[in-house]
């Protein structure tokens, strides 16, 4: 199973969906030379609005949030939601409030590219490329890379190793 990447009609780059805490953001599918930044836009408003979890995640989109690609006019969940035909859907539209519409997620969890909350890393799409580990699912699940998740196993097994040392020399 790998992040979903996927490509506009009038783009080069290709792009994945993400969240990061309760943020959504619109990232590059994976590093690019000439983007300093794997993250392109936040996507979800914040404000009076809170992010339902139906069966699937919803948010509300904030309307100025901008990825520099819209024509004039145009908003970014407007170009998010004109892909090639090929493509699956990114978001259903399902509330709409003062000029803000509610979107629905339609990508599953697992297509979904993952930050991890200990050193800021995203998930980068394609098939062989790893995964992070989900720590926490209360609402949105929260992960951590393979990286950050063997030092911290590591360090907490020397920790316990060194506990029971000390535990042999004062006992
Ligand atoms: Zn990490």
């Amino acid at each position: 199973m790998a992040v979903h990447s996927f490509q506009h009609p009038r783009l080069t780059v290709s792009l994945s969906l993400g969240h990061k805490y309760n943020g959504w953001y619109l990232i590059f599918a994976k590093p690019y030379r000439t983007a300093d930044s794997r993250e392109i836009s936040r996507l979800d408003a914040s404000g009076p609005f809170k992010s339902a979890w139906s069966t699937r995640p919803r948010f509300w989109f904030n309307p100025k949030a901008r990825s520099g690609w819209e024509l004039d006019g145009e908003s970014l969940l407007d170009l998010l939601l004109s892909l090639d035909v090929h493509e699956p859907p990114l978001f259903a539209i399902v509330d709409h409030e003062a000029g803000v519409n509610k979107v629905e997620v339609l990508l599953a969890e697992h297509q979904l590219a993952h930050y991890c909350e200990n050193c800021g890393r995203w998930e980068v799409a394609g098939d062989n490329a790893l995964r992070w580990f989900m720590v926490h699912s209360d609402r949105l699940p929260r992960y951590i890379c393979p990286a950050c998740h063997a030092r911290d196993w590591f360090g907490a097994r020397l920790l316990r190793s060194l506990k029971r040392l000390s535990h042999k020399i004062f006992c």
